[in-house]
């Protein structure tokens, strides 16, 4: 209780422990983004072969191939197996695993192998320590601040993991969503209206948007992912900041979106979610100041 009151009330004691507690989950959050899409792809696998399983119709020749890759698959959740080099299978000790410290002492190489470990491993401990504590400094060491934190951590893992896979897993965007009608049942960001009007017309704005670009193109220009993830930030931030959340993320998507297509040509697979998240955060943070200096702008 002392040490809540110490943050209260000292702003650089807060903010230098909640940076530090940032490097550490954004170390978490490295082995969610890795893992997480390994565990759904395991369970797909389990799902289908019990649906095989039940289709006795099913020629034996079509789903014994299935079982048995079923059998071998090695369980994997967040805290199993021990990390290890990818390369080498080297087991990752403890002192190896410190947050970007240790990334500069190894010089960004495997201590076995000497295999490069990429920089986004400490870039994602950076990032989440910075955020963390902008934050804090936000919001203060208060119910609110420590929620909109688990927000923001969630975002990251969904960033990393639509980034590499195009994959926004159901089961973070299921209970954020639900985190976020609970925090505002209390009115800690908006109403509880706000937040379930949020909520539908998130997910509304993307669904009908896709749909008329369906019709037009007859191509599917995003995933269902991307409109959960919207609908997530619906619930948090309400309904009033879901066309700068749009806008942000159109206008950074489109950029991006355009360097890759110089660079790597059409064929890439294009994640939109990453571009949705950061704008959320930066909605989150400063989404009440950019309305209202947008709205001054029209004020004689
Ligand atoms: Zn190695």
């Amino acid at each position: 209780m002392q040490f809540i009151q110490l943050l209260q009330e000292n702003t650089t004691v807060a903010l230098v422990v909640f940076a530090l507690l940032g490097l550490c989950v954004g170390s978490f959050l490295n082995v969610v983004i890795h893992r997480m899409p390994l565990m759904m792809i395991l369970s797909w696998r389990q799902e289908c072969s019990q649906f095989m399983a039940e289709q006795a119709d099913m020629p034996r020749e079509h789903t014994q191939p299935l079982f048995n890759t079923v059998a071998t698959d090695t369980p994997i959740t967040l805290s199993r197996p021990a990390s290890c080099c990818p390369h080498c299978a080297h087991k990752i000790k403890w002192y190896e695993n410190i947050p970007v410290i240790s990334w500069l002492v190894l010089r960004g190489r495997c201590s076995d192998c000497k295999a490069t470990i990429s920089i986004r491993y400490p870039l994602i401990e950076l990032v989440t320590a910075l955020l963390s504590a902008l934050i804090i400094h936000q919001f203060g060491v208060s119910a609110t601040g420590l929620s909109a934190l688990v927000l923001v951590w969630t975002l990251i893992a969904l960033t990393g993991i639509d980034f590499d896979t195009q994959l926004l897993p159901d089961r973070l965007t299921f209970p954020l969503a639900g985190l976020g009608l609970a925090v505002n049942s209390q009115g800690w960001f908006v109403s509880p209206t706000q937040s379930i009007w949020g909520l539908l017309l998130g997910f509304l704005a993307l669904w009908v948007v896709v749909k008329v670009f369906y019709l037009i193109t007859k191509k599917h220009g995003m995933g269902q992912g991307d409109f959960k993830l919207l609908a997530v930030l619906g619930a948090w931030l309400g309904p009033m900041m879901l066309p700068l959340i749009i806008l942000l993320s159109s206008l950074l998507g489109s950029i991006v979106g355009l360097i890759l297509m110089k660079q790597h040509g059409e064929s890439r697979p294009f994640a939109f979610g990453p571009y949705i998240a950061i704008a959320g955060v930066v909605a989150l943070l400063y989404g009440a100041d950019i309305i209202s200096w947008y709205l001054g702008m029209y004020t004689y």
